[in-house]
């Protein structure tokens, strides 16, 4: 009898001892963290703090078990050797006992430490400051604790323990607590799921507007992203909120513009505080996937995978990001699903496929081979003003190429769906992040200027029983993620997101291009800001050059640049002079606009050497 209770005792003991171990080791104080940190509360979405807990709470309670088993067995052992060892062997073993403990300790505080606060490698100078200062502070606490733990009797002290009444209580109540709670969890994870369609969002990187079919390109580059415009709703002036990746992307995301979300310079992160579109369809019970072929700017090292359960991030070729997503295709079944693709092959240096040769003359070698074509090269070139028309034509034929072969890939990815039946229930939208400059203001690639080049982008819905519509509005990538929320019949204001819906003709302000388009965001160079109104255009060169780097070589533009679109849709005349009533006006409006936003506070992070060299590998650096 004597024996039962001491070994319920030590349970007991070794339960309470896990549970307080696991409060710590379990993951459960990131997920608190993470929880306010992404504003989870304030913005109401109860189902995705749930699902933050799910995995802490099971950790939690595994810790729990597996720590009162190992304390049992742990005194079980010192009971059969204590009696045999003599005072010194065991002020040793009890050393080594708390040494061990230490080193997790330290291990665990060091790894929390440079992930969530430092956002440093592990060999930057602070990152080491922090390790030495976390061993120095812990080693003098092992000190204390092993001088301590010589004059506590462990013995006495468990059997005064296993007499106190509520010993078991004590470990019963938070085991069952523990239990039920991750039950709940679970549970409340699989009720009241949305139950509108599916979502493929396909996001062609750098694909600019008038090289595709559908609008008004005669090359033949896109014949399925064609027929998908035939069927569906296709947006004839559509804009990107930035020219380049992560500002627009992260204006894709969350409906917000670059000066309020602020993911706008090279370092910048992704604020956890903004709601993402990835975030509120699980929120709504969708299982959501990220494939992204490797445009690490809008990875996991710039927080774009929150609300992602499934993040893939390297650089492949459309065919194989397709192949992805068809091998997950069985997965992706099981549930209502968001699934998001950045295709690259459109984006500089290109990829080996069977449509280089499909519009071009003949390889020129060996600058231009797809996949080894750099930024840097054709930068020097353009200034040196080495490249004749035909490198220049065969560039864009390279560039066509590589749209081919996206296109190519979306079809196997709509023939799946179709095949399975599931067209009718899935929303497909494509679209890309920003366009890209062929020497239409004398310059390359993007990123650099507001010119129409670099913010007008194909905007493409389809499936989901969309009906054909083709819309002439000028409508502004923020009001995609509102869009595709109104298909799922969820109020987008819900999520305290203000956007229009834009397949509903009364959130559209007119069909006489009204509506008020800004851009900004610049990866290069000065910071611009841009607005369309009318038929009127004004970019805003600001001169402030912070955090971005220069642009050595490009021409110098007056500090405010002015176009009528109508007569001058190429922007090559700055009306800034002649026009100054007009230019007045949309200063007036985008200074309100600029002036208006309160914006999430950005953050800056250390880009490491390996996402560096990736980065390299497209040009960025
Ligand atoms: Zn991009």
């Amino acid at each position: 009898m004597r024996n039962v209770k001491k070994t319920t005792a030590i349970l007991s003991i070794g339960i309470f001892v896990g549970f307080i171990i696991g409060f710590f080791k379990s993951g459960f104080i990131e997920a608190v963290g993470q929880v306010t940190a992404n504003r989870y509360f304030f913005y109401k979405t109860y189902r995705l703090a749930a699902l933050m807990f799910l995995d802490p709470l099971f950790k939690w309670l595994l810790i729990t078990i597996i720590a009162s088993l190992v304390f049992f067995l742990v005194t079980w052992l010192a009971e059969k050797l204590s009696p045999g060892l003599s005072s010194k062997n065991k002020k040793i073993l009890m050393t080594i006992l708390i040494g061990a403990v230490f080193a997790t300790l330290f291990i665990g505080v060091g790894w929390t430490v440079n992930r969530y606060w430092i956002h440093y490698t592990k060999l930057h100078p602070l990152s080491l400051l922090a390790d030495v200062a976390i061993l120095v502070l812990l080693a003098f606490f092992f000190r204390l604790t092993v001088k301590m733990s010589g004059k506590i009797q462990w013995k006495a002290l468990f059997h005064r323990l296993a007499e106190k009444k509520h010993i078991k209580t004590a470990a019963i109540v938070p085991v069952v607590l523990l239990l039920l709670l991750d039950i709940g969890v679970f549970l409340y994870g699989k009720i009241h799921v949305n139950e509108g369609p599916n979502v493929v969002f396909i996001v062609i990187d750098a694909l600019r507007q008038d090289h595709l079919g559908c609008y008004g390109y005669g090359r033949g580059t896109s014949p399925n992203i064609d027929a998908l415009a035939q069927e569906g709703v296709i947006f004839k002036n559509a804009y990107s909120s930035s020219p380049w990746t992560k500002p627009s992307v992260a204006s894709l995301f969350t409906s917000l513009y670059p000066n309020k979300h602020k993911a706008i310079d090279g370092n910048h992160i992704l604020p956890e505080g903004v709601l993402t579109i990835a975030e509120i369809l699980k929120n709504e019970g969708c299982s959501t996937f990220f494939l992204d072929a490797g445009n690490n700017y809008i990875g996991k090292k710039f927080n774009f995978h929150q609300g992602f359960d499934f993040v893939f991030n390297e650089r492949i070729n459309a065919a194989d990001l397709t192949g992805k997503f068809l091998s997950l295709f069985p997965k992706l079944q099981e549930r209502r699903f968001f699934v998001y693709l950045h295709y690259m092959d459109v984006h500089l240096p290109y990829n080996k496929n069977k449509y280089n040769g499909l519009f071009a003359q003949k390889m020129r070698k060996p600058l231009f081979e797809p996949g080894k074509i750099s930024h840097k090269d054709i930068k020097r070139l353009t200034l040196a003003n080495k490249l004749s028309i035909e490198d220049k034509e065969y560039l864009v034929s390279l560039y066509d190429g590589q749209i081919r072969f996206v296109d190519e890939n979306i079809e196997r990815i709509i023939s799946t769906l179709k095949s399975n039946n599931m067209l009718k229930d899935t929303l497909v939208v494509v679209t890309s992040d920003h366009g890209e400059e062929f020497w239409d203001h004398d310059h390359f690639e993007h990123g650099h200027t507001l010119y129409d080049e670099l913010i007008r982008v194909p905007l493409v819905l389809a499936g989901d029983k969309l009906k054909h519509s083709s819309i002439k509005t000028r409508v502004s990538s923020v009001d995609l993620l509102p869009t595709v929320l109104k298909k799922l019949n969820v109020k987008p204001n819900k999520y305290k997101l203000k956007g229009a819906g834009l397949l509903n003709k009364s959130n559209r302000k007119s069909d006489k291009l009204e509506s008020s388009i800004f851009t900004m965001g610049t990866l290069r160079g000065d910071e611009k800001y841009g607005l369309i109104y009318g038929n009127k255009k004004l970019i805003i060169n600001t001169r402030n050059k912070k955090g971005k780097p220069k642009l050595i070589g490009y021409r110098k533009r007056s500090k405010f640049e002015f176009y009528d679109m109508t007569r001058d849709p190429l922007e090559k005349e700055n009306m800034a002079e002649n026009d100054r009533k007009n230019m007045s006006r949309l200063k007036n409006v985008l200074d309100k606009f600029l002036n208006n936003e309160s914006p999430f506070k950005s953050k800056r992070v250390i880009i490491d050497k390996k996402t560096k060299e990736r980065l390299k590998t497209l040009g960025y650096f």
